[in-house]
């Protein structure tokens, strides 16, 4: 069954032509392309060879070619996530991509793009890393990279690559065929992260149906949405060794909706430390104290074919300064057990996130090129008690999972579940006194969208500040803010009389729109969510953690705040009244009153919510009386004569 099917108006040149929907995996190191074509998802390769160490480059290292015929992997399907800016003889713009671009890192460190991934919906200040570049922009929006072609937004440099990989996929596709893209990101990418991600796609001319989280991707290619009759939920671990970084998710999969309960990793650790490791076990072997640049680079590569080669043979050996180390299977596990270990204790931590025990968890799926390694398989099987899903290219797997999911966006399949992901933070906005109410709480499926009406809180209240949130905190201090807006040309009534209805619409990508409409004079205004800068990963945890760890104190926190507003709201009901009809006081009761008007006021300084509610029962016993009285005028008036008592006793 399939819930949305997005019918794309103009797209198809002919009406009953094949129309094809891409899945793009956009990686840190490496990026792929994906498609179903007969009913199979399969990767894209290039027709032009992005390989350097296959036909025409004749004077390539041989050990290369070796290692890639070893490994058995298409490298022309992955194209190194590497943009390269620089200028030709003649000082033009000369860009290359991919492995090309790839060819000149050594040259030109610093404008030879990498893990440009890292940068997208960033600040200078979220950019704690090391990397080569000048960074040019102000400190709260994301930076470009100065290069001698000028200063490359990550946006920008992004898209090269996306449109590098769509020209792929117009090569091998009918003319005109293509109809959309379905591009993965982190489960943890905030939402100026998803923006810039979705920027990219459409500068570089992809109609974008959908952001994918990457580890929803890698169970859909595996085909655990196709579960949806199972009775009961089900929980899947994704382990994600990549090149450099390690991402761990546990999704939930309920009543075909993938639901992230938690996510967690390193933005440094992946297969670099493996080869790092071995270089390190490598120089002790060869009682090696120092080596230079071009020899550890020489080390490093030679650590990595070994590395590689060893996923599919029990012994290699490692050709390094003319000797020749060797290296079995049991040998390079304990070399990189230290590795191994701290990508556990992420598995063990995000587990007690999601407070699931092993047994909980159904099916684990590897994907990122290092989980080619046996020992990185068995690692995870023992600690997981499970054989880990691994019949699919881990390479491969999210760009997959992407294709089928595009496939199942145009309407070509109606297999598999209902598309649908979460919301990964709770959205709402601020409302008097600094509290956060949400309208969409985390974990909500997306699409979707919510409406709630507010009301004006002063008499004759022309404007409203809308303040958008994000998180899982009580307080606007304590959540992150997403951007604001003015509501405005309310016509003036009485305090609460005005109609606000906000309006809070995710799409399908988890971008946000916010809309405020004040329904008797239909005056509208509304903004999109598009932060200049992002929340780092961490940021997002915290968020989130911060959530469950302030429960009790943000309830505490809502009350006294709600307490207050209370008192405010009586004490400015009474003034206004005082202002009208003070003249039905004795001297006495007037004196009383302010007496406990100033009572309350004090203790609305303090932040003891019994002090303040004791004040406001003290204030209420007087000004219930004022309003008895008041009551008593106005039926007076009204009823020419009957007193309020008299009326009431006559019921
Ligand atoms: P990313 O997702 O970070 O872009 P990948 O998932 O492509 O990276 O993984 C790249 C890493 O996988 C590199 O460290 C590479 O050495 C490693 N790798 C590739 N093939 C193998 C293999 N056959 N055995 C072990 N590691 C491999
Ligand atoms: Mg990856």
């Amino acid at each position: 069954m399939s819930l949305l099917q997005i019918a794309e108006p103009n797209q198809s040149a002919k009406p009953h032509a094949h129309r094809f929907a891409l899945g793009i995996d956009l990686g840190t190191t490496r990026s792929l392309v994906a498609v179903v074509r007969s009913g199979e998802p399969q990767v894209i390769g290039d027709k032009v060879s992005e390989c350097q160490s296959s036909d025409n480059n004749t004077n390539d290292n041989d050990d290369s070619q070796i290692a890639n015929q070893v490994k058995g992997i298409d490298c022309q399907k992955l194209l190194p996530s590497v943009v390269y800016f620089g200028l030709d003889d003649n000082g033009n713009p000369e860009t290359l991509v991919g492995s090309h671009a790839e060819a000149m890192a050594e040259q030109a460190p610093n404008h030879t793009v990498r893990s440009v991934k890292r940068f997208m919906g960033r600040s200078i200040k979220d950019i704690k890393f090391n990397h080569p570049y000048e960074l040019v922009g102000d400190v709260d929006v994301m930076p470009s990279i100065q290069t001698p072609q000028g200063a490359k937004n990550p946006v920008e440099i992004s898209s090269i690559l996306l449109k590098h990989l769509y020209d792929r996929a117009k090569l091998a596709l009918p003319d005109n065929s293509i109809v959309g893209a379905v591009i993965t990101v982190p489960a943890y990418f905030d939402e100026a992260q998803r923006q810039a991600t979705r920027d990219a796609a459409e500068l570089a001319g992809l109609n974008v149906l959908r952001l994918l989280n990457e580890p929803t991707a890698a169970a859909v290619a595996y085909g655990l949405d196709s579960d949806a009759h199972l009775e009961h939920d089900q929980n899947y671990v994704i382990y994600d060794l990549g090149g450099g970084t390690f991402d761990v998710s546990i999704l939930r999969f309920s009543q075909g909706v993938f639901e992230v309960l938690a996510t967690g990793g390193h933005t440094a650790l992946g297969g670099d430390d493996l080869d790092r490791l071995i270089v390190k076990w490598a120089k002790k072997q060869l009682n090696i104290e120092i080596l230079d640049d071009t020899e550890y680079a020489h080390f490093l590569l030679a650590a990595r074919q070994a590395k590689e080669a060893l996923s599919d043979v029990d012994y290699v050996e490692l050709k390094v300064l003319d000797q020749t180390l060797e290296l079995d299977r049991a040998n390079f596990e304990a070399i990189i057990k230290i590795a191994l270990d701290k990508t556990m204790s992420v598995c063990k931590r995000v587990m007690r996130d999601a407070k699931l025990e092993i047994n909980d968890i159904q099916n684990v799926v590897l994907v990122g090129g290092s989980t080619r390694s046996y020992a990185v398989q068995k690692v995870v099987a023992d600690v997981f008690q499970q054989e880990p899903l691994c019949t699919i290219n881990p390479d491969e797997v999210v760009a997959l999972g992407a294709a089928i999911t595009a496939n199942q966006l145009i309407g070509n399949s109606t297999d598999g579940a209902l598309l649908l992901d979460v919301t990964p933070l709770s959205l709402g906005l601020e409302t008097m006194g600094g509290l956060v109410e949400r309208l969409i709480s985390r974990n909500t499926a997306i699409p979707v969208a919510r409406r709630q009406e507010f009301t004006t809180y002063q008499d004759g209240q022309t404007a409203m500040l809308i303040h958008v949130l994000q998180g899982e905190r009580d307080l606007v201090e304590h959540c992150r803010s997403l951007g604001r807006f003015v509501l405005r040309g309310i016509p003036p009534m009485t305090a609460g009389q005005a109609r606000i209805e906000v309006t809070f619409q995710v799409d399908a990508d988890g971008l946000l729109m916010v809309s405020a409409k004040e329904t008797t004079s239909g005056v509208h205004a509304q903004i999109d969510i598009k932060p200049s800068y992002g929340l780092s990963e961490s940021d997002t945890e915290r968020l989130l953690l911060d959530g469950y760890k302030f429960a009790e104190e943000d309830k505490h926190l809502r009350h006294l705040h709600e307490t207050k507003i209370e008192a405010q709201r009586e004490l400015e009901a009474l003034e206004q009244a005082l202002k009208v009809d003070a003249i039905l006081l004795t001297t006495e009761q007037f004196a009383d009153l302010n007496q406990a008007t100033v009572y309350l006021t004090t203790q609305l300084a303090t932040d003891d919510i019994q002090a303040i509610e004791n004040a406001v029962e003290k204030l209420k016993i007087h000004s219930d009386a004022f309003a008895a009285l008041r009551m008593n005028q106005h039926i007076d008036q009204a009823l020419k004569g009957t007193k309020l008592n008299d009326w009431s006793n006559s019921n």
